[in-house]
């Protein structure tokens, strides 16, 4: 005989304190007490880079996460505070000497907006090849790049609890208008997977749709049972609310409900995917974020961990291991390591390709057969990810192999391809085909659909 456990009683309930949540901004950097004891000259740069990239941090990240013994190198400073290298020297005295002069607010914005245009606020022509229609109509806040996957990103969701200084979605949090990507309509969206049965999974996107109520999550998601979406097979939910505020899914006023609703996904046939976003394994080192985990796997939903390799965050092979392995140990499937995306302060976070990928390597030896799952290093690069795979020598020639981990013809995904070696290349578009090639294989075609969407 069935029987159906109800919620909450499936929660094992281990007390926690409820904590409020505290935020600062580029506003409030005089108020948070712990960086006053830092040199003058840092804070002035701190408040220098805020000023035109987003800046945002929370009480729990600042108190629990950062071991202010160890700074500037701590990572999660590094992920969390502004740094002067974070501009480019001829942006940063730009905006010095704004700040300097006493300009006023207006004046200020004016001298960020245009510098942030020079920084390639989306990447990988975000804005103009992914955008689907409905009737006619462009969708706002959905990207359709891949044939089974679409993204949407939920209005209530684009903005973090913490935002990271590397952040490739740093546009969407700088209060302008133009390059933000939302929406809140829920019936366009369903309007729109229900005319696509070639979709099969759903990400959740933002921002960080974990900023959201519940009740707005359950609008969203709770229509995907009736069965006209059976072909909604997954519903994956981009995140770093397991770093910046477990909370969220432990104490928070709605944490229950949230978990309920995954649980109610899973029991309906939903496979529910948390796409956690996760650098260092400094990230998972508080029982509250243990806690968290353990609650949202009560449910059947799984986590898999993703995140971007980055220069004075975790370019270090050992970090890496370490964080997989305590990822396996938490139940997390290590799932991906993406490469820094060319974006906002990419100068000072990249690394070159042929580093990251001995990272991987180095990191990947480390570990045991469960957490070698992550794949990388990745690049969203416009035509797909791409993955490097290895570099060997072919014919006396050093390459790059290369493959399409997803493309925008499905087509493409699996065909390895190669690349003239290079110490300093950072991104796909630095690349040269090998062997003699003139083009990589994918190339005129992905120039026409660049041309049939633009
Ligand atoms: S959590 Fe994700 S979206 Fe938010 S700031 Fe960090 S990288 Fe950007």
């Amino acid at each position: 005989m069935n029987s159906v456990v109800q919620f909450p009683n499936r929660i094992p309930t281990v007390e926690f304190e409820e904590r409020r949540f505290q935020v600062y901004t580029a506003k409030h950097l005089d108020k948070i007490d712990v960086i006053q004891q830092l040199p003058e000259d840092t804070l002035f740069e701190m408040k220098v880079v805020s000023s035109v990239l987003p800046f945002r941090v929370n009480e729990y990240v600042i108190n629990e996460l950062i071991n202010w013994d160890n700074i500037p190198n701590d990572p999660i400073y590094q992920l969390v505070f502004p740094q002067r290298d974070m501009l480019r020297p001829e942006h940063y005295d730009r905006m010095a000497e704004t700040i300097r002069e006493g300009a006023d607010k207006q004046t200020i914005n004016a001298v960020a907006k245009e510098i942030r245009e020079e920084l390639n606020p989306h990447p990988a022509g975000q804005m103009q090849m992914n955008m689907p229609e409905l009737d006619g109509e462009v969708l706002d806040g959905v990207q359709h790049k891949y044939r089974e996957t679409v993204l949407f990103f939920p209005s209530q969701g684009q903005t973090c609890h913490s935002y990271c200084t590397f952040c490739f979605r740093w546009a969407q949090f700088v209060g302008d208008k133009d390059l933000k990507m939302a929406s809140t309509d829920a019936e366009k969206l369903h309007g729109y997977l229900q005319q696509h049965t070639e979709i099969s999974d759903l990400l959740l996107t933002g921002g960080d749709p974990m900023v959201m109520k519940t009740k707005h999550l359950v609008q969203y998601l709770e229509p995907l049972l009736e069965p006209e979406f059976d072909h909604i097979r997954t519903i994956r939910i981009g995140t770093k609310a397991l770093t910046f505020w477990p909370y969220r899914f432990v104490t928070d006023k709605d944490a229950d409900e949230l978990i309920e609703l995954f649980a109610r996904l899973v029991e309906k046939g939903k496979h529910v995917a948390i796409m956690a976003h996760y650098n260092h394994w400094q990230e998972i080192t508080t029982e509250i974020a243990e806690e968290a985990i353990r609650r949202i796997r009560f449910t059947g939903a799984e986590i898999r961990a993703q995140g971007p390799i980055i220069k004075h965050v975790n370019d270090d092979a050992d970090a890496w291991a370490r964080m997989w392995q305590k990822q396996v140990e938490l139940g997390i499937i290590p799932y991906y390591m993406f490469v820094e995306r060319d974006t906002g302060a990419k100068n000072h976070f990249e690394l070159p390709l042929a580093r990251a990928y001995d990272i991987y390597r180095d990191a990947i030896k480390q570990v045991s057969g469960l957490a070698r799952t992550a794949r990388g290093p990745s690049m969203s690069a416009g035509p797909g990810k791409v993955e490097i795979q290895g570099i060997t020598e072919i014919k006396g020639e050093k390459v790059f192999v290369l493959r399409f981990l997803q493309g925008r013809n499905p087509d493409w995904v699996q065909r390895p391809f190669f690349a003239k070696y290079s110490d300093t290349a950072t991104w796909l578009h630095e690349l040269e085909p090998a062997l003699g090639e003139e083009k990589f294989f994918f190339e005129d075609e992905y120039e026409q659909m660049r041309r049939g969407n633009g």
